[in-house]
């Protein structure tokens, strides 16, 4: 992307303060002209000063002249401090309110992507999160230097020069032939920063997700006793940032040390050619005076071009980043405009693979039937295909090939929020929303009145554990024990009260007695719904009314229990491991004892 590009994709976003705008342009040319009246004022001081000693005058014939000037610096001052209030102000204005619209334009388009979005590499939590940071930080910082920075002093530079040009053409010529070797050793200089700027991006992107990553794992690096080697890891990225961080700033200063160079050759110039044509009787003494402080208005912002230079090139690395984010048009979940008045949950699935977006190829040729008021289980090892199957119903990720169709019509004529409100899922491990315990359970139905909330509570055995804790309904609902995490979203589906259930293994990671618990609402909460259940536990598959078996993303066999078990498949061997692992035969020995 050019810096034009960005300031075009800009455009909507600075619009609405057009006004706003306007008004800081305008104080910034009323600030170029008031910057000049401090060459004037030593010039004329200085020449006047000269007539006075010339003709042996004292204190006492100069006490107008030091009124004068005081009062014009003065009211120049006062001038001066309130156009530099205005334009900030006005300047950060804008600023700011373009970086909250940018931020939350990020956010909204994000809330609209697909799953695949998500999935991809580019996209994991730590650098979406620094993509979207650090986009809309450069870019913001653009608009501010463009604002606050460049236009101010840019119109003090070029009012400046053309002033050096009126008073003598040469020494105007001198401060202008400065500007394209400076323009060029800054332009230099931006180059070579510009593939370690992406570097540094890459590095410090990788630092915070290495971080967040530490973070998270912190219970399995202790038990393993990696506190060094995760240690190793961490430093190893700082060590590599750290060297690049130290490569820009030796090029920074570098190349500042010949600018300042250029810089000073440039005053010496003009201090020779205006001693020059004051000792030729050609202009005044104040000249000097007068061209010295001209030339410094002129090269101020100049100075400054290494730092205007190096927050483009970051809003130009960073922009690019954060307007693919806005600009992923492809990863707008695609909806259809059928808003049924029931979903019953029919889902016919013809010869349907699928892929995932890196490539994982996940399901072959499945042909599955799912019936409406029916118990559909999914069995099979892990791997083998489950979750992506019931990501397909949700309409999470489209079929790569085959059909998919939900009561007769096909799943993606759907209107996706019709469908997903049809729709409650209890997964193995369930989110958990920083907040109460009643906000969280609250997310089933956003409306539901307390005696609601209560009701789906007690319907998911939690309620009474609810009322042991201290502060009850807002105890923080992230304190709460896988089990007691469970029964919430149980809670939730209670709440929701949809046609259709997809259960991911939802007792997976609990105790005997949760499970059982959880069992009774879910056997309540099945009645008259569809249902679709992967699970390992014997006793919740022989409650189904079909079975599906899938092995390596295929479906291997399919039926009822009894004639699965018959036909001695897969499905015999994965049941009758399970019944193995039970240990029954001791167990019905234990039993019978009693
Ligand atoms: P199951 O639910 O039967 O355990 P899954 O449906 O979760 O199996 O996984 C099937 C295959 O798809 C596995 O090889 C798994 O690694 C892969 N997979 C699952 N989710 C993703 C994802 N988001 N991106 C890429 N591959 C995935």
């Amino acid at each position: 992307m050019s810096i034009w590009q960005i300031f075009q994709r800009l455009q909507p976003y600075v619009k609405p303060y057009r006004k706003q705008i306007f008004f800081a342009l305008f104080l910034t040319l009323l600030g170029a002209v008031t910057a000049q009246v401090n060459p004037w004022v030593l010039r004329y001081t200085v020449d006047s000063v000269q007539a006075m000693l010339d003709k042996k005058w004292g204190i006492i014939q100069g006490k107008d002249l030091l009124i004068q000037i005081s009062i014009i610096l003065f009211v120049k001052e006062i001038v001066n401090s309130l156009i530099v209030f205005g334009q900030r102000y006005f300047g950060e204005k804008i600023r700011i309110k373009v970086s909250s619209d940018l931020a939350q334009e990020a956010v909204s388009r994000i809330l609209k992507y697909n799953l695949a979005f998500y999935s991809d590499n580019d996209n994991q939590k730590g650098k979406l999160q620094t993509r979207i940071d650090r986009g809309v930080e450069s870019l913001t910082k653009l608009i501010q230097n463009f604002f606050i920075d460049i236009l101010p002093l840019f119109a003090n530079s070029i009012v400046a020069l053309a002033v050096m040009f009126s008073a003598n053409f040469y020494v105007g010529g001198i401060a202008l032939a400065i500007l394209p070797i400076y323009f060029w050793i800054s332009y230099r200089q931006a180059g070579e920063l510009q593939g370690v700027r992406r570097k540094l991006k890459r590095q410090r992107e990788n630092k915070s997700s290495g971080l967040i990553n530490l973070i998270e794992s912190i219970i399995v690096i202790k038990s393993f006793v990696r506190e060094k080697f995760e240690g190793q890891k961490q430093y190893q990225t700082q060590m590599e940032l750290m060297e690049t961080q130290l490569k820009t700033r030796r090029t920074n200063f570098a190349y500042d040390g010949i600018k300042s160079f250029i810089e000073q050759i440039g005053v010496v110039f003009i201090i020779i050619l205006t001693v020059y044509l004051v000792l030729d009787q050609q202009m005044s003494i104040g000249a000097i005076m007068f061209h010295i402080l001209l030339f410094n208005n002129v090269s101020a912002p100049i100075r400054q071009l290494h730092r205007i230079y190096d927050e483009m090139n970051d809003a130009l690395t960073y922009s690019e980043g954060f307007f693919d984010i806005l600009d992923a048009d492809n990863a707008v979940e695609t909806s259809g405009k059928l808003i049924p008045e029931a979903i019953k949950g029919d889902y016919v699935l013809k010869n349907v693979s699928f892929a995932y977006p890196n490539g994982t190829k996940a399901l072959f040729n499945v042909d599955v039937n799912i019936k409406s008021g029916q118990t559909t289980a999914l069995v099979g090892l892990s791997g083998a295909g489950k979750s992506t199957l019931i990501n397909l119903l949700v309409g999470f990720y489209p079929p790569d090939s085959g059909t998919l169709t939900l009561d007769g019509r096909p799943l993606n004529d759907y209107d996706l929020p019709a469908l997903r409100n049809s729709i409650g899922m209890v997964l193995q491990k369930n989110h958990i929303f920083k907040g109460s315990i009643a906000e969280n359970i609250r997310y089933g139905k956003m409306s539901a009145s307390d005696e609601e909330l209560i009701e789906a509570a007690r319907k998911a055995y939690l309620h009474d554990q609810i009322l042991e804790l201290p502060a009850q309904y807002e105890t923080d609902a992230q304190m709460l024990s896988g089990g007691q995490q469970q029964r919430i979203a149980i809670a939730r589906l209670f709440l929701k009260n949809p046609p259709v259930i997809f259960l991911d293994e939802p007792t997976a990671s609990l105790d005997a007695i949760a499970t059982e618990q959880i069992k009774n609402s879910l056997d309540a909460i099945k009645q008259g719904r569809t249902v679709v259940i992967i699970s390992h536990s014997l006793s919740q598959i022989l409650d189904s009314d079909q079975i599906y078996v899938m092995k390596k993303g295929r479906i291997a066999e399919f039926g009822t229990h009894a004639s699965l078990y018959d036909s001695e498949g897969v499905y015999r061997e994965i049941f009758d491991a399970s019944a193995r692992s039970l240990n029954l035969e001791k167990m019905i020995g234990l039993l019978s004892k009693d």
